[in-house]
């Protein structure tokens, strides 16, 4: 059961509440977010919620079964959308692009990336600076260094940036210079990562886990969400599969299905989904259509040089041909 609370509720009101709650059986977990005061309450008993509901302070109530329930779609039918300031926003209404390359490299990189972003209307560049690889021996990315430079060019060009964060400790010192922290497929059950992120208050792009369910990837953001911060987006990004002939499975039956459980927005990963760059097109307009509310994806100005995920990494003149192709798609899906 889900419990809002009318904004700035008087103690004594809270502790009525919260005394109602205990005497019915349920357990109340106070969440307090950017946008509002809730009381996640747990149990099992029936009883009649308008008897909670009634109660001053209350100002909404709903039961949700499921067992993450600030991001059910039952509870909040109305999408979420996502505020990076500057006109971007991210969710329902929209098709959010986001692009550039698996890592940052050099300066000389970013503003080739950045030059291609603006000639197509692109308002947000990805670009790993703590790279997660399989082999401790791999570019592991530029840290601290490159993420500042990445941010000064980009805030020079009015683009916002998306870059993944590894670990608890990293977030006080990327914060500054982040819009977007990607949480990435091998973190996807951090929880600890993810209650501090939750704690940040910054929007946040969570991946699904490598062998990870959808009910897995939702509760993982019902962590975030429940420790303060209701700007999530949901990231499908390709699953293990035994299959061999490309890296995963791009799943896009999530698309359509998490669309349905949550309201957060939901974003698609065609060059991690895929693997392979002669099909990234297909695959993010295979995306369009599925319902999603953006893409990410890899370009670099010299695919076969980018010093991570080289065989993934679509052109400029690639990435320009899928830009405006998804755009049309988008259009299209709008008019059915
Ligand atoms: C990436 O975005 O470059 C990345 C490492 O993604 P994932 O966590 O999905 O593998
Ligand atoms: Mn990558």
């Amino acid at each position: 059961m889900i419990i809002q609370l009318q904004q700035g509720i008087p103690a004594d009101l809270k502790e009525n509440i919260l005394k109602q709650v205990s005497e019915i059986g349920y357990k109340a977990n106070e969440v307090i977010t950017q946008e509002a005061h809730y009381l996640v309450a747990i149990g099992k008993k029936d009883f009649d919620i308008r008897y909670i509901g009634q109660l001053p302070g209350v100002a909404d109530i709903h039961r949700v079964s499921e067992e993450y329930k600030l991001i059910s779609r039952k509870w909040r039918v109305e999408p979420t959308r996502i505020d990076l300031g500057d006109g971007v926003v991210i969710g329902e209404g929209s098709f959010s692009i986001m692009a550039g390359p698996c890592s940052i490299e050099s300066e000389a990189q970013i503003e080739s990336v950045v030059a291609h972003l603006k000639e197509n209307n692109v308002r947000i560049m990805r670009g790993g600076v703590f790279k997660p690889r399989s082999s401790p021996y791999a570019f592991r990315g530029m840290g601290m260094d490159g993420l500042k430079m990445f941010h000064r060019i980009c805030r020079e060009n009015d683009i916002k940036v998306i870059t993944e964060v590894m670990q608890v400790s990293q977030i006080e010192e990327m914060i500054d210079y982040v819009d977007v922290f990607q949480v990435g497929a091998r973190n996807s059950q951090n929880f600890n990562l993810l209650d501090s992120l939750g704690e940040s208050q910054k929007p946040v792009l969570l991946k699904r886990g490598i062998s990870g369910t959808l009910e897995e990837l939702l509760q993982a953001a019902e962590y975030i969400f429940s420790h303060g911060n209701e700007k999530i987006m949901l990231c499908e990004r390709g699953i293990r599969s035994y299959e061999g002939a490309y890296r995963n499975v791009l799943d896009l039956n999530a698309v359509p299905v998490l669309k349905e459980k949550t309201h957060l927005p939901v974003i698609v990963d065609p060059s991690h989904g895929i693997g392979l760059r002669d099909y990234v097109e297909q695959m993010s307009l295979a995306a369009v259509m599925a319902g999603a509310d953006g893409v990410i994806y890899e370009t670099h100005q010299t695919p076969e040089k980018a010093f991570s995920d080289a065989q993934q990494t679509v052109n400029f003149w690639e990435s320009e041909t899928m830009i405006s192709r998804m755009r049309k798609a988008y259009e299209l899906r709008e008019s059915f």
